[in-house]
């Protein structure tokens, strides 16, 4: 598969945990095609504000699981606020970026739809769909696993929501199934 990128862009990834997000865009980097700047990424912003890399739900217990969710909740809320800031300011200077996380909800993307309206950049979704058997395979080697009960949840979500995304107006939407994966830039600032 071929990605076509113009000058300045915003590239959603969209799917599940354990679909592979992080994974490919730090093989595009290692094979020199995106800039590690030209990747932000959710697990970083949260770490960035609250110095938290990982939260284990599984070790706690059910009413312990409620308040962790919460202090999660707003952690990440802090951390969006914070990523949303840079990819905007990036749209604004008619950067590319790529950004790692989940977007399995319409509003989250709507958020980028608006944002790349007011830059004047092309919003391309990437959608990472992949079978759930190896989303649920990758969580049993995962160091920090994300739980059978989240990734149920995800999946259905992700699922559900794939025929609305389709329909979305992205300026290009690509469905990523595991496959090579290259970049084609181009000089022009369309697609
Ligand atoms: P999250 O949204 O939770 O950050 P992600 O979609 O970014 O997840 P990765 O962090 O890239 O997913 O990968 C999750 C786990 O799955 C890692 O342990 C990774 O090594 C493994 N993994 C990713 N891609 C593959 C693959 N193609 N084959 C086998 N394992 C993979």
């Amino acid at each position: 598969m071929q990605l076509k990128l113009p000058q300045g862009a915003i590239v959603l990834c969209i799917g599940p945990s354990n679909s592979g997000k992080s994974t490919l865009l730090e093989k595009l980097i290692a094979e020199q095609l995106l800039l590690r700047s030209e990747v932000v990424s959710s697990d970083t912003y949260r770490e960035l504000v609250s110095d938290i890399q990982y939260i284990d739900f599984s070790t706690v217990s059910p009413e312990d699981q409620d308040v962790l969710y919460e202090d999660y909740q707003q952690l990440s809320m802090e951390a969006f606020h914070v990523l949303h800031e840079v990819v905007a300011s990036r749209a604004k200077l008619n950067k590319v970026t790529f950004v790692d996380a989940t977007h399995l909800r319409q509003a989250e993307r709507a958020k980028y739809m608006e944002m790349a309206k007011k830059h004047h950049v092309p919003l391309i979704a990437l959608v990472f769909d992949i079978p759930k058997e190896d989303i649920f395979k990758r969580d049993e080697q995962r160091l920090e696993p994300r739980g059978k009960k989240r990734l149920e949840q995800q999946i259905r979500t992700f699922q559900n929501e794939l025929r609305h995304i389709k329909k979305e107006p992205f300026a290009k939407l690509y469905i990523w199934r595991g496959e090579d994966l290259t970049i084609a830039r181009q000089a022009s600032p369309h697609l």
